[in-house]
């Protein structure tokens, strides 16, 4: 059985009203809606969204990021029942062009053999059941819901009838909280399905893997649309402002992320000169 969390569901202040679009300010966004990967990145960092998708700068894909997005592929083909490790092996070699930056423990090999891990232990565990609702198994299912009078669109990773889960691979699961996820936060308001969470691949610091960590939580529907009100209403309207601060609102400070695709080219990478 997989683990519940345990934890209390998120509890939220009571916040006042919120701007909304049209009436206390013009809608303006690059691509006319949010993605969560959109809230996501202005929230971390204004700035690399401004680079991301208003002056739409290419992201680089570096091998940690492409690991991922080779289990992401990996995991669509189990639950649509035509995963084999031959198979997959040959497709990730196929897609190997598209990692822009290899760090020097990584390789295709490697990658191979973290994905082929990843899907016996996520066999083992007992692969779920998708929901059947008659237009998709549950697996990447698209959604499209309006928040504060602003389209947000996504694709969730797996939506069963008890629960969602978004799949991660990383090399540290301690940073993925699903009570603070707003991530998670959008897909229950968009499935109405407040069991919520994360199953993380780890690996080591090879590269390999290591361990599988799940954790489920369940969150008041209600405070969610409270708080996702509030925080998608004030992210359109700064970035229908113009607002593109090189700060991390959440966490008021300075940003410098040296995982950042944008570092080697950002202000605030102090090894780099900057021309006046
Ligand atoms: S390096 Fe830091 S401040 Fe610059 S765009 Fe990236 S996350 Fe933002």
């Amino acid at each position: 059985m997989p683990k519940t969390s345990t934890r209390k569901p998120i509890s939220l202040p009571v916040v006042g009203d919120y701007p909304v679009a049209g009436k206390d300010y013009t809608l303006a966004l690059p691509k006319g809606y949010l993605s969560v990967s959109q809230i996501e990145k202005y929230l971390n960092c204004p700035e690399a969204y401004r680079r991301a998708y208003v002056v739409g700068e290419k992201q680089e894909t570096n091998s940690n990021l492409w690991y991922g997005s080779m289990t992401a592929l990996a995991l669509a083909h189990l639950h649509r029942g035509k995963y084999t490790p031959v198979k997959i092996a040959k497709e990730i070699k196929a897609h190997k062009k598209e990692c822009d930056n290899w760090e020097s423990r990584h390789s295709v090999e490697g990658c191979i053999g973290f994905v082929l891990d990843c899907m016996e232990a996520y066999q083992k565990d007992g692969v779920a059941k998708p929901r059947k609702n008659g237009k998709q198994d549950g697996v990447e299912e698209e959604f499209v819901i309006e928040v504060a009078g602003v389209k947000v669109k996504g694709v969730i990773d797996l939506v069963e009838k008890q629960r969602v889960t978004d799949f991660k691979t990383t090399g540290n699961a301690s940073g993925y909280l699903p009570e603070s996820s707003i991530q998670l936060a959008i897909y229950a308001l968009a499935t109405g399905v407040s069991n919520v969470g994360f199953k993380s691949f780890v690996r080591n610091y090879s590269g390999e893997y290591t361990k599988m960590v799940k954790d489920y939580t369940m969150l008041d529907l209600k405070k969610v649309r409270v708080w996702l009100e509030r925080t998608v209403a004030e992210v359109a309207r700064g970035i229908s402002l113009g607002v593109f601060p090189l700060t991390n609102p959440m966490r008021n400070k300075l940003c410098c992320d040296t995982y950042c695709s944008f570092h080697p080219t950002c202000a605030v990478n102090w090894k780099r000169k900057i021309k006046c």
